[in-house]
């Protein structure tokens, strides 16, 4: 019930009504397949029922003009022909030669090619599957009470019993392997671009570092997952920055920026990650490491970044960073263990900058 309730509830895309490739292939494999039945059927009738008939061949012309006309008109006018021509196969079919041999198998794969119709509204491929029930009931009453046009020999019945039941089989197989495959590679690509998108959310576009939020992430699964563990965060803020900006340009801000950033992804490796943190300020985390040993790395870097030599559009320069080094004390929320690492940072910018301060 809850089922049938979600399915009801489903909503129509606005956007983009073009049938989706898919879509298109499935009918189109329907439309041939059904096209050779139609005219493999003319030879049956005539070699096992011994009567020429001209039906079998109009509608098989007239899906092939269905088919090589798809281009031209919309997708969903050729599943309304491909319906019809179904439709009026069976009527005729059944009429001729009597329910006995299957001709209305073929009403089922028009129920499943509705109801991958993902812009028609749920109410409608309701409706169409009583209508089809209905047809098929219509059909089968009709069939009881007057009896087939044409006298099939048993022969004939088990003939085109069993070749009816093969198409049949065949069309689903069909439209169960184009809609199941294009699903599965839509959920693939689906899955793809959503870690693409994961990854996006989680870089800074300048310095495609991480940005604070996936430092937050970081920092807040390292303490769920080794709540024991000691670990330092820092936070690292550009002497004088606007200097620079004013002097030698925005632009030239930007390159210190990506540089600086460079320096520190490969001072790195395996000793801390590093993430933009906002504006000219970075962050720091040492998993497993205490407050000496990341004090030690910090100085190491902030000597690497005072000799690191940078050069934009001919002019020379360097620059200096202060940097407020914090331990985990294993009882403080994240939060504050970075506001004091930002403390310590702003205790070093007012006594004199350019110095780590553990
Ligand atoms: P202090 O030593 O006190 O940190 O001085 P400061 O000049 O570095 O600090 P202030 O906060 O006055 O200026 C920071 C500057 O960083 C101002 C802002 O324009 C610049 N900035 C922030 N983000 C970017 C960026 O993405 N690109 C560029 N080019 N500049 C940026
Ligand atoms: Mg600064
Ligand atoms: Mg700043």
């Amino acid at each position: 019930m809850k089922f049938i309730l979600e399915f009801l509830r489903q909503k129509v895309p606005k956007q983009g009504r073009e049938m989706p490739v898919y879509f298109r292939r499935a009918l189109v494999s329907c439309e041939w397949l059904m096209a050779v039945y139609l005219l493999v059927s003319f030879f049956l009738i005539e070699v096992f029922a011994h009567k020429w008939t001209i039906m079998p061949l109009f509608l098989c012309a007239g899906l092939v003009a269905c088919v090589l006309n798809v281009d031209r008109m919309r997708v969903r006018m050729n599943l309304v022909l491909y319906a019809l021509t179904t439709l009026v196969w069976c009527g005729w079919y059944i009429n001729a030669f009597g329910w006995g041999i299957g001709g209305q198998h073929v009403l089922v794969p028009l129920l499943v090619l509705a109801f991958f119709d993902i812009y028609e509204p749920p109410l409608l491929k309701l409706a169409y599957f009583l209508l089809l029930v209905l047809v098929r009931m219509a059909l089968f009453y009709y069939a009881l009470r007057h009896p087939a046009t044409f006298e099939v020999t048993q022969t004939a019945n088990i003939v085109f019993q069993m070749f009816n039941s093969f198409t049949y089989f065949v069309i689903l197989a069909v439209l169960c392997i184009s809609f199941s495959s294009s699903m599965q590679d839509t959920e693939r690509q689906l899955r793809i671009d959503n870690q693409e998108l994961h990854k996006e959310a989680g870089t800074d576009p300048l310095t495609r570092l991480p940005n604070r939020r996936a430092m937050i992430d970081e920092l807040d699964l390292y303490r769920r997952s080794s709540p024991d563990e000691s670990f330092c965060v820092a936070i690292a803020d550009i002497d004088f920055f606007k200097h620079v900006n004013d002097t030698y340009g925005h632009n030239c801000g930007d390159y210190t920026l990506r540089a600086l950033a460079d320096l520190f992804r490969e001072n790195a490796g395996l000793k801390y990650r590093v993430c933009r943190w906002g504006g000219e300020e970075f962050c720091f985390f040492f998993p497993g490491m205490n407050l000496d040993e990341a004090g030690r790395e910090m100085l190491d870097l902030n000597v690497a970044v005072g000799h690191m030599p940078l050069s934009f559009e001919g002019n020379d320069f360097s620059i200096t960073i202060t940097i407020g080094v914090e331990e985990n004390d294993f009882k403080s929320p994240m939060e504050s263990i970075l506001e004091r690492a930002d403390q310590k940072l702003y205790m070093g910018k007012n006594s004199g900058r350019n110095q780590v301060v553990i």
